[in-house]
């Protein structure tokens, strides 16, 4: 027997027409890339202009299906095109600037993409991609007249000049709820970029888990700024989240560095952030040599890659701020897990405390977890055994988009599918779950295994230490041993000596990192990461001491 309820689809067009409808004088803000200047307006303003913008790509020939690029930052604009272009069937397609140019001709040219909206200060880079782009009919210059770039781009268009020719007389469709909205490519460490698609269905209930208490707390009542790019995992879906709780948005453009986020974060009453921990190194190193402090900013999530400790403490002790330490993947729309305390651990120590905070944290409901060894067999939570990371659930990949690079999914004896994260990791039997590795960053030596993520969280700690990454060399009778390669911070004195003898008493005698080696800068991918693969590329002549 069926139940008695409204099927009604889950539909990302719901969220800006209830933002508009129940929260319509609440702020989004923006700073512009044009000029740099603050644009202000309301959620009723994004909703009304986002159905002008559906109105017109359907002019440009955009049909349900059909794939909208966009190579932008974090802005009102881009905003629009996220609700015009899912709203109105299509599927929104991020890139990611920072990508090489043949990176981003490969993607879209894999994607097909339709129509390419982008930011003007990007023009140098879209004149040059055009000639490789074989399925883009029109390209959108996200600007007014005034602002047109020169570049020699065909099929050139005016973003505001397409929105002042429509009347605004657009309701949004209907349509199944499993309908694709959103593609994202991975950053393809191995092999070529594949593309994760979300469905309107997957990204609303991601839009929902995010949102509480025990994910990132959003409510009416906070100001949110993404400093995660709205090309990275559509900015951890805060576009999405903020619109169903009524948040105010700020973003930030593309000023990114210590002090323009300062400045907004004071100018417009932030009181939540998310970014990657190399954002917020950028800020918090602002922030103490201008002594600066907080007076609204509340919490910041940390993820993307591991959260130092030493990052988490500052901002808690020195600032005030809370850190959500957060894991997730572009598999996985991101979220997955985000570290928050039950009612038990108010009773722990302040020190047992921190070291829970180092770990990513419980899974949101709606995400299902399991360990396995090598040979896929299930491993116990008991915080001791390690093994590979497989999750599955309703906003997580069943493939890659044009089935690139096969299916992925393990099944498990029960005929059960899950999806492979590629992470290593022990669950303890509260769920809280320590990332050790990626397994392709996982250094064996003599049979054991090292964790890099606890060596660079140590090496992180030190006072003159600004940026360290742990990887694996060969060595005959080991296997593999583990080298730590740091940026020192300017201006600091440090030796290997210093640095080892830091590591002791820390770890296990034979943890202790082989060498020490100083750059004076680390390889980073094209969302901020460290680079371990072009590390260890960079490395592959080096020799061991002795
Ligand atoms: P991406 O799909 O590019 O966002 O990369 C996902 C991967 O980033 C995960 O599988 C992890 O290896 C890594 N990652 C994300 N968040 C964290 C975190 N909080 N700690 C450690 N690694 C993380």
């Amino acid at each position: 027997m069926l139940g008695l309820m409204m099927d009604q689809p889950l539909l990302i067009s719901d969220l800006i027409r209830h933002a508009d409808r129940h929260h319509g004088d609440t702020e989004i803000v923006s700073k512009t890339v044009e000029d740099g200047s603050v644009h202000r307006y309301t959620y009723r303003e994004a909703h009304g202009r986002a159905r002008r913008l559906a109105k017109a790509l359907g002019g440009l020939g955009v049909q349900t299906g059909d794939r909208v690029a966009t190579l932008a930052w974090n802005g009102y604009r881009h905003f629009e095109i996220y609700y015009a272009v899912a709203g109105s069937g299509g599927v929104i397609h991020t890139i990611n600037p920072r990508l090489f140019p043949e990176q981003i001709a490969y993607i879209a040219n894999h994607a097909e993409d339709r129509v390419l909206c982008f930011d003007i200060n990007l023009a140098p880079l879209v004149e040059k991609l055009a000639p490789m782009l074989k399925t883009v009919k029109a390209y959108v210059a996200m600007c007014a007249r005034a602002a047109m770039p020169k570049a020699s781009i065909p099929g050139l268009h005016c973003y505001e000049e397409l929105l002042e020719a429509q009347d605004g007389r657009y309701d949004w469709p209907s349509f199944d709820e499993r309908t694709a909205a959103c593609l994202c490519y991975t950053s393809g460490t191995t092999g070529n970029p594949k593309g994760a698609l979300y469905s309107h269905r997957s990204t609303m209930l991601h839009a929902y888990a995010a949102a509480l208490p025990d994910a990132l707390n959003l409510s009416a009542r906070d100001v949110i700024l993404p400093v995660v790019p709205m090309f990275h995992v559509n900015a951890w879906g805060l576009p999405y989240s903020c619109a169903a709780m009524g948040a105010k948005v700020v973003f930030p453009g593309q000023h990114l560095d210590g002090k323009s986020l300062h400045t907004l974060f004071e100018q417009e009453g932030v009181t939540m952030s998310a970014g990657v921990p190399t954002v917020w190194l950028g800020l918090l190193a602002t922030m103490k040599e201008q002594k600066l402090k907080f007076s609204t900013l509340r919490a910041v999530v940390i993820g993307g890659s591991a959260a130092p400790p030493a990052m988490i403490r500052t901002f808690q002790e020195e600032y005030g701020v809370q850190v959500l330490h957060a894991w997730g993947m572009t598999e996985m729309s991101p979220l997955g897990t985000v570290c928050t305390f039950k009612a038990k651990h108010a009773k722990w120590g302040k020190e047992d405390r921190y070291a829970l905070q180092n770990k990513i944290g419980r899974v949101l409901f709606g995400v299902d977890t399991r360990i396995v060894d090598e040979n896929g067999k299930e491993l116990p939570r008991d915080g001791k055994a390690f093994g590979d990371l497989q999750v599955r659930g309703p906003w997580i990949v069943s493939g890659y988009f044009k089935g690139e690079g096969g299916d992925p999914l393990k099944k498990d004896a029960a005929g059960e599918a899950w999806f492979p994260t590629g992470d290593v990791v022990t669950i303890d039997p509260d769920g809280y779950i320590q990332i050790t590795d990626r397994s392709k960053d996982v250094i064996k030596s003599g049979g054991e295994w090292i964790s890099s993520i606890d060596l660079e969280n140590i090496a992180v700690a030190h006072p003159a230490v600004q940026e360290a990454a742990v990887i694996g060399v060969r060595h005959p009778k080991w296997d593999e041993r583990p080298i730590v390669v740091v940026v020192r911070k300017a201006g600091q004195e440090l030796s290997r000596e210093d640095l080892l003898k830091f590591y002791e008493g820390k770890i296990a005698k034979w943890w202790m990192p082989e060498d020490v080696v100083f750059v004076n800068e680390l390889p980073h991918t094209a969302t901020g990461k460290l680079s371990k693969l072009t590390l260890r590329q960079q490395m592959k002549d080096y020799q061991l001491p002795g």
